[in-house]
């Protein structure tokens, strides 16, 4: 079998939707029984992005294999339903370090290293790895920034060559650009788009495809200038234009016949493309529901993809129960507790992942509040850590509950260091990572969202709950629904006093899909739709949880 690769890079600006398009790419091949994989090239020095803060980011995703990664690989796996691994996400950062290690090993005796060949050939092979690992026809892979970054230099310079290597029939380059609309004349402009493809093709690269995101619908005279312009069939430039949700995008590019027309150019034998089923999903997410309103409370509210997967999990598991979740963002910095009407607007919460004090007691105050006023609640790694903190308070009688991450004297530390990470001094790749399996208890709301008795969840945190409180808390009404296969480890906790509260040490919105939501998300859901918010359900717009 010979392996096909898209390379997909982008021109004009960032954040056009390369990540979705790359991801829209997968589901549209795989819906004709195409096996596919997904890559992303990442230009900066980072090694991975586990150390960058989400105000640089975004959310970290975290792969089965415990890979720290960036959030177009949630995209991917979402949108194509494949467990990516560590290879799918290549920086320049761990490209250098590789090529470097092996110069002092002596790899290179002799030899001058350069950017072309030894950098270049490290990259191809990070490329090639992913064919290797996944065994999948056709790679799609995707180069982070836009032509023209500095960093991206090599990133590019390796892809051309890919074409020379692995034969002309075998490679295919998409540009994903931009087309700016001029209100005052009522115009869609080309000419980024042309100077983007010319940026391109200084590096050696002629674009196969174009696709030309733009907020207007793209007239036929526009794709002929571009055709034109930028030496590429009409038939090949492909009118992305913003859609209601992302989820919509696999299906306008099947619509302009973009799965055709890859099948052809790289000469696949395949099915005929059937996405009935995403049609059906797209059409009930995008018809009006009645909304069901989650609190989201974090440090990062005003910056939506910190919380990515979060809200698509929600989104998910709203759409299963035909409602449309309706996020309030509560910046926790600004929580007043049980006098925030804020908080009595919503009929489930969640505390996300985070990391440091600030925004924490905030977030304390937002599950207490919970608690106390029993509304549905999912603690998501920091979040279940916070509901102990909480719980803590209340049972011992004092504020100094907390955990050593935030308090490193506190007469309470009912959330503690990892026995693993006692010592740890690296900080980039060094928490505990990735799937672990976590038994559940039976007769708990975890084993009953689940309905099963063992489960495999992503982790991604450096604290744990700290087994010296166990006893005083489960007494107290807290229980241990979910422990490491040892027993050692609390991995999920939940209140006996309360119809649905609980927390849980991994990060399961890595796992869920628009068609097959996550079962906690879905039991939240579930248990928000019941509880009943005065007024609110009447006095607030619609939208598609994004
Ligand atoms: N900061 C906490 C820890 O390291 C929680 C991490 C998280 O929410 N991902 O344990």
């Amino acid at each position: 079998m010979v392996t096909k690769y898209i390379f997909v890079t982008g021109g004009v600006v960032s954040s056009v939707g390369k990540g979705i398009s790359v991801a829209s790419i997968g589901t549209i091949l795989k819906s004709r029984g195409i096996s596919v994989s997904v890559q992303k090239l990442d230009p900066y020095l980072n090694v991975d992005p586990g150390t960058m803060s989400p105000y640089q980011h975004g959310e970290v995703f975290v792969t089965q294999d415990g890979a720290e990664t960036d959030l177009d690989l949630g995209h991917y796996e979402r949108f194509t339903a494949i467990e990516l691994t560590q290879a799918s996400n290549v920086t320049s950062g761990q490209v250098y370090s590789s090529v470097v290690a092996q110069e002092r090993r002596g790899d290179f005796l002799g030899g001058t290293i350069q950017v072309v060949p030894h950098v270049t050939n490290e990259i191809k092979s990070r490329i090639r790895k992913v064919a290797e690992i996944s065994q999948a026809e056709v790679i799609i892979v995707e180069v982070g920034g836009t032509v023209g970054d500095i960093e991206g230099q090599p990133l590019l310079e390796a892809i051309r060559q890919m074409r020379k290597d692995e034969g002309r029939d075998n490679v295919l380059y998409i540009h994903v650009t931009f087309l700016p609309h001029i209100a005052a004349t009522d115009e869609l402009k080309t000419k980024p788009t042309q100077h983007s493809v010319n940026e391109l093709r200084r590096t050696g690269i002629q674009p196969d495809v174009i696709l030309c995101r733009s907020d207007k619908v793209i007239s036929e005279s526009i794709k002929d200038k571009i055709s034109l312009f930028c030496d590429v069939d009409k038939e090949a430039v492909i009118s992305l234009v913003t859609s209601e949700t992302i989820y919509e995008v696999p299906l306008l590019l099947e619509d302009a016949r973009l799965g055709d027309l890859i099948v052809r150019r790289l000469g696949l034998r395949v099915a005929a493309s059937s996405l009935e089923e995403w049609r059906d999903m797209v059409a009930r997410l995008k018809a009006p529901k009645e909304p069901v309103i989650i609190g989201l409370v974090g440090k990062y509210v005003e910056l939506r993809d910190a919380y990515y997967s979060v809200r698509e999990a929600l989104c998910h598991a709203a759409l299963a129960h035909n409602r449309e979740a309706k996020i309030e963002w509560l910046d926790s910095e600004q929580l007043d507790g049980s006098a925030d009407d804020r908080l009595r607007q919503v009929q489930g919460m969640i505390v996300p992942g985070g990391f440091g004090y600030r925004g924490i007691e905030g977030m304390i105050k937002a599950t207490r509040f919970a608690r106390e006023q029993k509304v549905p609640y999912l603690g998501l790694c920091l979040g279940m850590q916070t509901m102990v903190i909480e719980f803590g308070r209340h049972v011992f009688g004092t504020d100094n509950v907390n955990s050593t991450e935030f308090d490193a004297s506190s007469a309470y530390p009912v959330i503690d260091l990892l026995p693993t990470q006692r010592g740890v001094e690296q900080k980039g790749g060094s928490m505990r990572l990735g799937t672990y399996p976590c038994h559940l208890v039976p007769g708990t709301i975890a084993a009953r969202a689940y309905g099963a008795k063992v489960v495999y969840e992503r982790h991604r945190h450096r604290y744990e709950f700290n087994n010296r409180f166990r006893q005083p808390l489960e007494e107290a009404g807290l229980v241990s629904s979910g422990l490491s296969p040892d027993g050692r480890l609390v991995e999920m906790v939940e209140l006996r006093d309360h119809p649905w509260m609980l927390g849980c040490q991994f990060h399961p919105e890595f796992r869920s899909r628009p068609d097959s939501p996550h079962p906690l998300f879905l039991a939240l859901i579930e248990a928000a739709k019941e509880t009943l918010v005065e007024g609110a359900q009447t006095s607030l717009p619609l939208n598609l949880g994004r």
